[in-house]
């Protein structure tokens, strides 16, 4: 059995895991990544990519020191944008430089939008009619620009792959065994992928950042799988010739829908829905929630035609930190017992501060110790497929 002595083993490669990766590997520690299905699977590839400024806990009277910490981290992703600031992601596509926030002609709406320009600190300024994207036309009342950039997720993923792929391991998901030893050491067992090499890794300490994964690994180390909370959503993706738009459409305190958009490998515009339609669509069945998406689709964009469009939907769960109250966290949630611990970023906006957070806790010898070097057949993971293209199943 191979065997690899190291600092840091983190177990998920979503934007947590890479983002710790790389902080630490900028930092001389010695640490691997192992992953059991493609980086990002789970809710990172799944998520609408924008590096939120704080607008929805503002608009939800959420405003505390985490929320403070959130409307930080905007310029943070950009200092890595424009290859400021390490990571270096240059090569990831900006697919929006801002969001805009728009209401219906409902007085919850209206109120809502006045409400937004008074909470936001995002930087936010009003569109004159003639600068609205097309989609928003026809839109009753203002339409404000918030600066928050939308990043495509895949090409996110992918720099960080390009830039650790010697720093990963692609495992078999189910074989992984965790023991703590009397010390407090921990030794973690796995089957690389593919093969039936087996491994052991032994860390200083283990990071699991395994997004809903984390439960089933908490539970395999001993630890109370209570310390996560589940949210679910069931998102909505429309297709076809539709204008490209980014943006909220408020009412009252809430985000009634969230709309980015993509480009499919056909180069079809593609919709990601989510907001308040994603939430209410948790009990809807997928034909009922197109249903729904369909009406509410028209009720808040009275401009855009939905003939000849296709719909589906996805199902995904946030994963979090259970916080008292069983509230939902307004920051990152991590916690150390003994030499593991465990981490939910809550946002992916927030993953750079929780890398600096859990980096700055541990003490690392700075020694120069030799670099760890994996067997050139243990295979790598790749990135995982967007939801529109793992989806094979559209409603006209
Ligand atoms: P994940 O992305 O879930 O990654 C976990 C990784 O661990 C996966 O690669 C998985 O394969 C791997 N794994 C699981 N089990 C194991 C195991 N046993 N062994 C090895 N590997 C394992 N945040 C924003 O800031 N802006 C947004 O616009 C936004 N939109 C969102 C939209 C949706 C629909 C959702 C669900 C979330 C959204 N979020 C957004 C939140 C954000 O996506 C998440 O907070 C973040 O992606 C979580 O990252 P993670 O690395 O913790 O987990």
């Amino acid at each position: 059995m191979k065997e690899f002595e190291l600092d840091v083993l983190i177990i998920g490669g979503g934007i947590a895991g890479l983002w710790l990766l790389d902080e630490l590997h900028r930092r001389s520690c010695r640490t691997l990544l192992l992953e059991s299905r493609a980086l990002g699977s789970g809710q990172t590839i799944a998520s609408q990519g924008i590096l939120h400024g704080g607008l929805k806990y503002s608009l939800s009277g959420l405003v505390d020191s985490s929320s403070k910490a959130v409307a930080e981290m905007p310029q943070r992703w950009r200092a890595s944008l424009c290859g400021q600031e390490p990571p270096d992601l240059r090569g990831v596509r900006v697919l929006s430089p801002c969001c805009y926030m728009w209401r219906t002609d409902s007085l919850s709406s209206r109120a809502g939008l006045l409400a937004a320009q008074v909470v936001v600190r995002t930087a936010i300024e009003k569109v004159s009619t003639q600068d609205r994207p097309a989609a928003l036309s026809q839109c009753p009342g203002d339409v404000l620009r918030v600066e928050e950039h939308v990043l495509d997720i895949s090409s996110l993923l992918e720099a960080f792959r390009v830039a650790h792929s010697d720093r990963m391991i692609l495992i078999e998901g189910e074989s992984i065994g965790i023991a703590t030893e009397r010390n407090d050491s921990t030794e973690v067992r796995a089957v690389v992928s593919d093969g039936d090499d087996q491994v052991l890794f032994r860390p200083k300490v283990v990071v699991l950042s395994a997004g809903e994964g984390n439960a089933g690994l908490r539970q395999k180390a001993g630890l109370d799988e209570d310390a996560m909370q589940r949210r679910p959503l069931h998102m909505v993706m429309v297709r076809g010739n539709l204008p490209v738009l980014f943006g909220h459409c408020v009412d009252g305190n809430k985000t009634r829908a969230t709309i980015t958009s993509a480009s499919d490998s056909a180069g079809q515009t593609v919709w990601v829905v989510g907001g308040e339609i994603s939430e209410q669509g948790v009990d809807y069945s997928e034909a009922a929630l197109i249903e729904f998406a369909r009406e509410e689709l028209r009720r808040v964009l009275p401009g855009v035609d939905f003939n000849d469009t296709q719909w589906a939907t996805y199902r995904i769960n946030r994963a979090e930190g259970r916080i008292p109250g069983n509230r939902r966290p307004t920051g990152m949630v991590w916690r150390r017992e003994g030499s593991i611990i465990t981490a939910w970023p809550t946002k992916l906006v927030l993953a750079p501060q929780l890398a600096r957070e859990i980096a700055d806790s541990l003490t690392l010898s700075r020694a120069a110790a030799p670099q760890l070097v994996l067997p050139p057949h243990y295979p790598r993971p790749r990135v995982a497929l967007p939801p529109w293209e793992a989806c094979e199943e559209w409603t006209p």
